[in-house]
């Protein structure tokens, strides 16, 4: 049994974990982790300088160049795995409580979306690894080829804060398996978990440096991408972080993958049953990591004339909504992550005001919590999809309601966004549903409900990122393929 991390109690590091030891820092400087809720430091870590980086690199390096890990049979890779898994299924409720104690996510959100979402990547990403063969002979145009997927070697894994341990696992569970070694910079709010997902590692028996971590702001993290020994940056999280990293990836030309940010439509037929949409609404918006969630449906489409109807439901909705401590199993949407983040939705309140949009629920901060760094689920009704409210990503429980006259307009609205990440559309009619969904240039969508599925591949279109994570699309992100072109004699296969 562990006893849940209090708020009270200070949790510290001294070192960075790399090349399979706690090694000390080279700097002095130290991040501290700040409770969302009271406000108060309860974590302590070491911030990794850019010389720390550089031996993380070079233990990733040595790990991957002449280690043991890329050369094991698959079959080695999936049981090693298998025990990291299986050690995260089972520290699960300290990992949730973890993450909750950093960012302020709800425990009941922390318990699904944060914990048990890793466990559940790292087993689909396992059944992908199993149907998996890394050398297959063809008969080519002049005689026999071996085609092999090979890793794609060092990988730097950039992570943020509003998922962390499942956008770590998306990264880590494809790119072990394809024989990887990995530098991971978790994001300087959320650190203490990837300390723990290091001890795991170290546990399972990966080979020393397979695994790195080395917790750091943007300074560092710049000079990680730019490393030439990194052969590839697997990143999630904004479009500006990312723009800036691909530019200095292609330095090298280190390969990326970006998962990005969203402004996703939740398109509500005429013929839909609004009670059942709103729920899932809620749930995909506010009650969706307080609304810090990048599939978060942001823009819910009404049809004209059921749109005072959409309106009070979800209004009605959202004010119903627990807005408090995110340890309380009662709490539906906590804190935002920190004061800056709250500043940016409470700004942005404001922006959608001047730009003529009504509030019909929230918009301020909660009256009675004046310890925390809260903001009301807030509706805006009124809005047009070229207000800023509209466009551009806030990041916390704001949700615009956009009035439209038919299904071409509904659809041309969804698809006028710089984003393409996720979706819903709501109707009775499922095959209509499945018709507007081959029209929406997003990279998931569900019909009828808001389900991003750990089994099938997650990504954007457009600038909502480059590359796919999960299932057997995921893996094949952390392979190079490589073709060996044979003598008429058969050769052996490997693997
Ligand atoms: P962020 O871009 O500010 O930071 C993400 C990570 O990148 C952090 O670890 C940060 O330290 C690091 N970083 C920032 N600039 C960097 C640079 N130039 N070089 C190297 N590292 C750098 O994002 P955030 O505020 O932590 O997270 C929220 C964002 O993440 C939102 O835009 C959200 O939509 C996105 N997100 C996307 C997904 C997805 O899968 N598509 C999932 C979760 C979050």
């Amino acid at each position: 049994m562990h006893a849940p991390p209090s708020r009270a109690q200070l949790i510290e590091h001294r070192a960075l974990f790399i090349d399979g030891q706690w090694t000390e820092p080279s700097g002095a400087d130290v991040i501290e982790v700040v409770s969302p809720v009271t406000e108060q430091v309860v974590g302590r870590v070491p911030h990794a300088t850019p010389d720390d980086m550089d031996r993380a690199v070079a233990a990733a390096r040595r790990a991957f160049d002449d280690g043991p890990w890329p050369r094991l049979p698959l079959a080695d890779r999936i049981e090693v795995v298998t025990r990291v898994r299986d050690a995260l299924a089972a520290r699960r409720e300290e990992i949730a409580e973890l993450v909750t104690l950093q960012n302020g996510s709800p425990i009941t959100w922390s318990r699904a979306g944060q914990a048990m979402s890793a466990v559940a990547a790292f087993s689909t990403t396992l059944a992908a690894a199993a149907d998996l063969r890394l050398e297959e002979e063809r008969q080519g145009l002049g005689g026999p080829v071996l085609v092999r997927r090979a890793p794609v070697g060092v990988v730097a894994a950039i992570t943020p804060w509003n998922v962390p341990q499942l956008t770590l696992a998306a990264k880590l569970a494809p790119g072990l398996l394809a024989g990887c070694t990995f530098v991971i910079k978790p994001s300087p709010e959320t650190p203490l978990d990837a300390f723990l997902l290091a001890e795991i590692c170290a546990e399972a028996g990966l080979p020393d440096g397979v695994v790195n971590v080395v917790p750091a702001g943007r300074e560092s993290g710049a000079h990680l991408v730019a490393h030439p020994g990194v052969d590839k940056v697997a990143f999630t999280g904004s479009v500006a972080a990312g723009k800036s990293i691909m530019a200095a990836a292609a330095q090298n030309l280190t390969r990326v993958s970006l998962e990005l940010g969203g402004k996703s439509a939740a398109l509500i037929l005429e013929d839909a049953d609004v009670s059942a949409a709103v729920r899932t609404i809620v749930s995909g918006t506010c009650a969706a990591n307080s609304g810090q969630a990048c599939v978060a449906l942001t823009r819910v489409l009404a049809p004209a004339p059921r749109y005072d109807e959409v309106a009070a439901a979800l209004s009605d909705a959202f004010a119903r909504l627990n807005v408090g401590d995110p340890a309380d199993e009662r709490t539906a949407v906590g804190p935002m992550v920190t004061w800056r983040q709250r500043q940016r939705v409470l700004d942005y309140i404001r922006i959608g005001r001047d730009e003529g949009a009504t509030v019909l629920t929230g918009g301020s901060v909660p009256a009675d919590l004046d310890t925390g760094w809260f903001v009301q689920p807030t509706l805006f009704g009124d809005v047009t999809n070229d207000m800023r409210i509209a466009r551009e990503e806030i990041f916390g429980p704001v949700v615009c309601l956009i009035r439209y006259d038919d299904e071409d307009e509904a659809v041309r609205i969804a698809n006028d966004s710089a984003f393409g990440l996720s979706g819903a559309v709501f109707t009775t009619d499922v095959d209509r549903g499945m018709r507007i969904a081959r029209r929406i240039r997003t990279g998931t969508l569900t019909v009828n409900g808001f389900r991003l599925d750990l089994a099938a591949p997650f990504g954007g279109f457009k600038q909502s990122g480059i590359g796919r994570e999960f299932g057997a699309e995921g893996l094949a992100g952390y392979f190079e393929y490589q073709s060996v072109a044979l003598p008429k004699t058969p050769a052996t296969i490997t693997d």
